[in-house]
């Protein structure tokens, strides 16, 4: 099984190059702010306890966010493999990531960091805000507060998979092409 976690910085390009590599892979895409726009867009009441921490550009609380992930692995048992877009985000959602492939007896094949300049982020996350109408790529205190949450919260968890030999960081600016590329080459060599 092919198990990519696809990491990076809010406005990174995670799922610009996701929707590449499940097409070449054959993998499943799971994008919890994806799922998590989709519940809102559905006012689920999972929805509704999203919205209220993603439009403030914090995070949604763990417990939840692992029992929504946890759902939809299982939700696709014949899976080749998964392409986990903005998850894990916290040391407790990589060790619950981890705990739950292990009672699969899969695990993590390899993180694929996508590395962007802060003053980039700020300038894509904008922009995308005018086509996205994510409210929260339209408010430039909401942007920082997701970029804050990164650095702290997230970035950390960059050691977990580093002290699995796991880590690999990809230089996220140039052709979208291009960095799929660098993407590939790494995927190919993990396999
Ligand atoms: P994204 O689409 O990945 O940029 O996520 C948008 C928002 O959804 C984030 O700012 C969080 O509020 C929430 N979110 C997405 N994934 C997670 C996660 N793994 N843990 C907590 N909150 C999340």
């Amino acid at each position: 099984m092919l198990n990519i976690l696809l990491f990076g910085p809010p406005g990174a390009g995670k799922g610009t190059q996701s929707e590449k590599l499940i097409a070449r892979y054959n993998l499943v895409h799971l994008s919890t702010g994806d799922i998590f726009r989709a519940n809102i867009k559905g006012a689920t009441e999972l929805g509704i306890l999203a919205k209220s921490y993603m439009d403030k550009g914090q995070l949604v609380p763990d417990e939840v966010t692992i029992r929504m992930l946890e759902s939809e692995v299982n939700k696709n048992p014949n899976a080749k493999g998964f392409i986990f877009d903005g998850f894990p985000r916290t040391q407790a959602q990589a060790e619950a990531l981890d705990n739950l492939l292990k009672s699969k007896s899969v695990s993590i094949t390899l993180m694929l960091a996508l590395e962007v300049e802060e003053e980039e982020l700020r300038k894509r996350l904008l922009l995308r805000g005018k086509d996205s109408g994510r409210p929260d790529d339209q408010n430039p205190d909401v942007i920082q507060k997701r970029i804050d949450v990164y650095n702290n919260e997230t970035s950390p968890v960059k050691h977990f998979y580093t002290s699995q030999g796991k880590y690999k960081g990809i230089n996220g600016i140039g052709e979208i092409e291009e960095i799929f590329n660098l993407l590939c080459v790494e995927i190919d060599s993990a396999k």
